[in-house]
């Protein structure tokens, strides 16, 4: 059994527990370095993005976190945790910190106020049916290097792209998950 950590220093941290424990990993809450250490796979889920990394250079965690990731840690970033995940965020966000990895430049709220929140049914890059995919307050990507793989759009933008080890959506997958979803990520331990 793969332990996959999910930050939970800020964030919707409980719902990617159970999703991940259901699906057969030993899944645990992440606030400190010695428990990034147990870990074999990481989920940085939705919430604010600048608080969670200001909390997580706080609390001693973006270094290591940055270490993991650039050292091939499979990693699966929701909504803010893509946004931790980029390599470059646009639209006024000069000088937020994120972890990096994904080469990617995202949009922070892309979706305007008109539409702050909503749900679609999203075909999904090797699922034969679509995904229920909650949006909130969600970015986008604007620029995908070449690298990286699309595996879902929205508004005409990539909502969901694999880089390697590195995964992430702008919605929530783990919200009123059905887990196919996390399975993909969880596969990707395997490999
Ligand atoms: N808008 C948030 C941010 O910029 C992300 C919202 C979310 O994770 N649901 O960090």
């Amino acid at each position: 059994r793969p332990t996959v950590g999910v930050f939970a220093l800020q964030g919707d941290v409980r719902e990617h527990l159970h999703t991940l424990a259901a699906l057969g990993a030993t899944a645990i809450a992440v606030r400190r370095p010695a428990e990034l250490e147990d870990c074999d796979a990481l989920v940085l889920p939705g919430g604010e993005s600048t608080t969670m990394a200001k909390l997580a250079r706080t609390f001693d965690l973006l270094e290591p976190l940055r270490e993991r990731v650039a050292g091939g840690m499979p990693t699966f970033g929701t909504c803010a945790g893509m946004i931790l995940l980029a390599d470059e965020i646009s639209g006024g966000a000069a000088g937020q910190e994120t972890i990096g990895g994904l080469d990617v430049t995202v949009r922070r709220n892309a979706f305007g106020r008109q539409v702050d929140s909503f749900e679609a049914a999203l075909p999904f890059a090797g699922l034969e049916e679509p995904v229920h995919a909650v949006f909130i307050r969600a970015p986008w990507v604007e620029r995908a290097g070449e690298g990286v793989e699309v595996l879902a759009t929205a508004h005409d933008h990539p909502v969901a792209v694999r880089q390697g080890h590195l995964m992430a959506t702008s919605f929530h997958p783990e919200v009123d998950g059905d887990g196919r979803v996390h399975r993909i990520f969880v596969e990707l331990l395997g490999r």
